[in-house]
């Protein structure tokens, strides 16, 4: 091959899978720049193989078939995770409070959500998936509104730091569970109330423990320990499960 069309080589095929049933091609794209090594990432199932401008097909492939059981991994994750992923749809489920229930559409004159052992019951008139989600939303955004204002301001005076905490706010964001400004105003993506009560305490003594350090060094991490002595074991919950409450 010609050293331009070497360069200009885009995809690569890899085959993946070990059982007959399972054996798929998959079409890696390559990008090349100005970096030293390679690398693959992994984003909405598409695999993507980082070179340095002169990497050769041959390089690139090796690289490729070494790592094949960590790109099946990876996409065998990825796809758990989306399968997860929280989508407000009849028959669907929801993982509410730590725990898997059935999402339930009910056809009533009032908007109600009625949660039980098992489901997640939504009640309200023509019920249809978008205005199903919006009742959830509403649902959450309510709880949030009683509980995160006044258990924030508690332990905001139980550390003696009531004075430096401005604002307590509720927002959906795209990426975080909460925040804290230098200027003393928390916020807190209300989704969380889909979480059970302990990583709901653990999120609310994070960001309080921030008014007194505004980094996570060992004395912050020291101070939420000291309110919430199991924070450790909800850092981890979260990592793992917060992907279902992403909605
Ligand atoms: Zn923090």
């Amino acid at each position: 091959m010609s050293a331009a069309g070497l360069l200009t080589l885009k995809i690569i095929p890899l085959t993946i899978g070990s059982r007959s049933s399972d054996i798929r091609q998959l079409d890696c794209e390559v990008l090349r720049s100005r970096r030293k090594t390679l690398a693959i990432h992994i984003k909405h199932r598409k695999v993507e193989v980082r070179t340095p401008l002169h990497a050769t097909q041959r390089e690139i492939r090796a690289f490729l078939e070494g790592n094949k059981q960590w790109i099946e991994v990876k996409l065998r994750e990825e796809s758990v995770r989306y399968r997860e992923s929280l989508r407000i749809e009849k028959g669907r489920k929801i993982f509410y409070r730590a725990r898997e229930r059935e999402i339930v559409f009910q056809e009533n004159l009032t908007h109600k959500v009625i949660v039980t052992a098992d489901q997640f019951i939504i009640k309200g008139p023509s019920l249809n998936t978008s205005r199903a989600r919006e009742q959830v939303e509403s649902f959450l955004l309510e709880k949030a509104a009683k509980n995160l204002p006044d258990r924030t301001r508690a332990l905001a005076r139980y550390l003696r730091v009531s004075g430096k905490l401005k604002q307590v706010k509720l927002r959906k964001t795209k990426s975080k569970w909460g925040h804290c400004t230098s200027a003393g105003v928390i916020q807190f993506n209300w989704l969380i109330m889909l979480a059970p009560d302990s990583i709901i305490d653990y999120m609310i003594a994070h960001e309080v423990c921030h008014l007194v350090h505004m980094d996570h060094s060992a004395d912050f991490w020291n101070l939420v320990e000291s309110v919430c002595p199991d924070y450790e074991y909800y850092v981890q919950w979260l990592k793992a499960h917060e992907h279902r409450l992403w909605l």
